[in-house]
């Protein structure tokens, strides 16, 4: 390694702020080697942010993530979005959901005026967005509302919708926000957001020693504040595979305990230690509805997925051996069953025809129904509609 004197100090053009490289290289030959991309990116670049590449963002937002004073110091320049309560503030009155962004000082205010605060330690980093002549970081701030006194004859939930209209939008249900947003950058940031929130909310004490854990202000990771080992935000592979017979003219899909009534879905579970995808998409078949599959195949398809806990769904197609009838594993499943293209088809414009899966059926036999699918924001419905309009290839990868 080159020594380098300690009075050398350079000027870095991201932060603005005169960097000692000897401290530096002392905590971390990674930051050392981030500090230098990206001073130098910007030395060389005559470019200004509008049109900075891919590249020098990912360099940018990777030195956010473990410069915790940098990364404070653009904290009043940032953009925001909210969650109070665990609920989502959504853009209203539009067909395509999104989440609202705010300036950092109008979110001040706008909170202020309900005896609302933020600050850092309830904010992880989300991305960098192109700003004027610079980059600035998007944060996602997550608060909770106090209740109002038993006497108050304004509820809690009245006052999260006026809240929702003062910031221009309305307070949702995360998994509904999920479902129902067509971005899947906004659908991806916003599993980000729940995921980094609720492992910063967990992740207090070191597994291995429990000493207390210091985490970085962009909730990308915590050192253990004696081993110094540090950890990572996790997130589990899940399997979700759609089943279809051999003439590739029917689907089998399941139902969940607990899901809303006439809703079909594909088979999914977690991945266990040991086991490829294509393994895991085949155990779960049997043990979810008692048949064995002849070829499984990646569908190129994925989706973070932040709920109950972050798990990144991983998408299949398996087509079926017939000699094996269906049985369902009761534990997990209401009930499995067969149905044709053009039953999934109907199912399929059902659900696009109202995503928010208001008209869902209330009787026991009607919730037995294939009515719909998943909303458009989740990955089942997108695999499901490619098979639908005959848009999955088949190509021989046995397992
Ligand atoms: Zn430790």
């Amino acid at each position: 390694m080159p020594t380098i004197p300690s009075n050398i100090v350079v000027y870095n053009l991201i932060t603005k702020r005169p960097v000692c490289f000897l401290s530096l290289l002392s905590k971390s030959i990674k930051f050392y080697v981030n500090l230098l991309n990206c001073s130098i990116f910007r030395l060389l670049s005559t470019s200004t942010s509008k049109n900075m590449n891919y590249v020098e963002k990912v360099r940018l937002l990777d030195y956010w993530k473990i410069q915790d004073s940098s990364l404070q110091n653009e904290f009043p320049r940032s953009h925001l979005v909210l969650m109070v309560d665990r609920r989502l503030l959504v853009t209203k009155d539009t067909p395509d959901v999104k989440m609202v962004e705010h300036s950092y000082g109008d979110l001040k205010q706008l909170l202020g005026e309900y005896g609302l605060q933020f600050d850092l330690s309830n904010s992880c980093l989300l991305d960098a967005l192109p700003a004027d002549n610079d980059m600035i970081p998007l944060f996602g701030t997550s608060i909770e509302a106090a209740d109002p006194p038993e006497d108050s004859p304004i509820s809690k939930s009245d006052v999260l919708k006026q809240l929702g209209n003062s910031l221009g939008g309305r307070f949702t249900d995360i998994r509904m926000a999920m479902l129902t947003m067509q971005e899947e950058r906004q659908r991806n940031l916003l599993a980000k957001f729940q995921t980094l929130t609720k492992w910063a909310a967990t992740y207090r004490r070191c597994p291995k020693c429990a000493a207390a854990l210091k985490m970085r202000t962009s909730k990308s990771g915590a050192e253990c504040v004696t081993c110094q080992k540090v950890y990572y935000p996790t997130f589990s592979p899940v399997s979700i595979t759609l089943i279809t017979d051999p003439t590739n003219e029917h689907a089998l899909l399941v139902r969940h305990r607990g899901s809303a009534g006439g809703v079909f879905t594909a088979v999914a579970g977690f991945a266990h230690s040991g086991e490829s995808m294509a393994e895991c998409a085949r155990r779960e078949i049997a043990e979810e509805v008692g048949i064995e599959v002849d070829l499984i195949q990646s569908l190129d398809m994925s989706q973070p997925w932040p709920m109950p806990d972050s798990s990144l769904m991983i998408a299949h197609v398996a087509i079926a051996k017939m000699d094996q009838k269906i049985s369902v594993c009761p534990d997990e499943l209401e009930t499995a069953q067969w149905f044709s293209r053009q039953q999934v088809r109907q199912a399929l414009e059902t659900t696009l025809s109202d995503p928010q899966l208001k008209k869902l059926p209330r009787t026991l036999d009607d919730r037995q129904t294939l009515h719909y699918i998943p909303p458009a924001g989740a990955i089942a419905h997108q695999m499901i509609r490619k098979w639908v309009d005959g848009k999955i290839d088949f190509h021989n990868s046995r397992i």
